[in-house]
């Protein structure tokens, strides 16, 4: 693969205009349905969860309705637990992860915590298998006040009124080889910066909160994981993607400043997962029981240190 080819849409070195855009977007297939995979296994869910639309996405003609599941039984006195997958809408076992804690473990927490969880933040792009929305768009660098994407914002709203409360927040994501074929070119492309190769980490990593780092409850997070898949090794300049390693599989960004979805509350526990699904060592479903591994050990440290 020749790297150095120019990004087949726009100028190198001039970030793109709308023509470039629509030229992106005409280019996008939708390959799989929000509505057959991703809605219909919340239908389920209704008898023992409320599920809420709080949202609906509109692109054209199309909608997508925007749902989250919660504890039924909710109780002021406890605290909150945030979960959310898909605000990549490529990242399958962030959707799928997450539906796969509802079903397998929510019950283990009922009268513990209240859960919120948000499978899918961005089903557009879920059907695209995109990171982006259908405006060149990062939804998880859109977590801002007047947020240009309607994807985080409707995420905002729907977190504001509990904010204060939530005590533990984690958000499921992936690191695919496509990051570095399509998604990093791409963005280098839109941004007019010149694309920097990097490699892509071979197993799953924990990002932190760079301004709140609890470096405990990552380590309950990477152990209770690293019993279902392995964990991504430091390269050979201490590093994974770029950022340095503090302890095994974990790195730290600031969440807040970046407009990354983990940041999106106060809670003092908060991280992002990165599965690796195109690992050979690593199959489908293995990736979702990381996603779902990771989910239980962050509530159980968390309520255990509140
Ligand atoms: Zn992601």
């Amino acid at each position: 693969m020749n790297h150095t080819a120019p990004y087949p849409i726009g100028t190198p070195g001039t970030p793109w205009g709308a023509a470039e855009k629509a030229q992106w977007l005409a280019g996008q297939v939708r390959r799989r349905s929000y509505a057959d995979e991703v809605v219909a296994a919340i239908e389920p869910l209704r008898s023992k969860f409320d599920v809420v639309e709080y949202g609906t996405l509109q692109y054209g003609d199309e909608r997508f309705p925007l749902l989250a599941i919660r504890s039924r039984d909710r109780n002021d006195a406890l605290p909150v637990a945030l979960v959310t997958g898909g605000v990549h809408g490529y990242e399958t076992s962030g959707v799928h992860g997450a539906l796969q804690f509802v079903r397998d473990h929510a019950a283990d927490f009922a009268g513990r915590v209240n859960l919120l969880v948000a499978p899918c933040i961005s089903p557009w792009a879920y059907e695209r298998i995109h990171r982006w929305n259908a405006e060149a768009i990062d939804p998880n660098r859109s977590f801002r006040a007047d947020s240009p994407a309607q994807e985080s914002a409707a995420l905002i709203k729907l977190v504001e009124p509990v904010r204060d409360r939530v005590l533990v927040h984690i958000d499921l994501h992936e690191t695919t080889d496509t990051d570095e074929t399509e998604f990093r070119p791409a963005l280098a492309a839109r941004d007019g910066k010149p694309f920097e190769p990097d490699g892509i980490p071979d197993g799953f990593y924990l990002v932190d909160d760079s301004e709140n780092p609890q470096p405990e409850f990552q380590k309950a997070v990477i152990e209770a994981v690293a019993k279902v898949t392995h964990i991504a090794p430091a390269d050979a300049q201490g590093r994974i993607i770029g950022s340095p390693v503090v302890a095994p599989g974990v790195i730290e960004y600031s969440l807040r400043k970046l407009g990354l979805c983990a940041g999106v509350t106060d809670a003092r526990y908060k991280t992002t997962t990165e599965v690796y699904p195109d690992s050979p060592r690593a199959t489908p479903e293995q990736c979702n029981l990381a996603q779902a591994a990771a989910v239980c050990a962050a509530l159980e440290y968390a309520l255990a240190h509140p």
